[in-house]
């Protein structure tokens, strides 16, 4: 079952619900059907770094592996606009920032895109 304003990737994870206020974002945001298929997902640097800046210290991944996730998801096919994965309609820099957070892709179980 999908949590309150959650897409359902995130069940069961303490953040899927801030992750979840932010697709909304976006999607409320959006000027066409699809959250996928529009410019106005775009979202600049400075709305991402307001975003970031809510995420208590506790539930941040430490630098070293929030780099390591960044450089996968910027050689992902599975990145949009530079900033969405196009599984789960995350801003990477705020899922990857997580630590109890999982690449969304469907093969991650098998072929892990991130890190452990
Ligand atoms: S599928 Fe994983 S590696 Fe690819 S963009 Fe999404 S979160 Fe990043």
């Amino acid at each position: 079952m999908a949590r309150e304003g959650g897409s359902g990737y995130h069940e069961g994870t303490t953040h899927g619900h801030f992750l979840g206020k932010v697709v909304n974002f976006m999607s409320a945001n959006r000027a066409e059907a699809c959250k996928g298929c529009t410019s106005s997902v775009q979202v600049t640097d400075a709305q991402i770094e307001r975003l970031l800046s809510r995420i208590k210290p506790e539930d941040r991944i430490d630098d070293d592996r929030y780099k390591m996730r960044l450089e996968a998801c910027a050689s992902c096919e599975s990145l949009a606009y530079g900033t969405t994965c196009m599984h789960c309609g995350c801003l990477v820099r705020l899922r990857a920032s997580l630590k109890a957070e999982r690449c969304p892709h469907p093969l991650s179980q098998v072929r892990p895109k991130w890190p452990a």
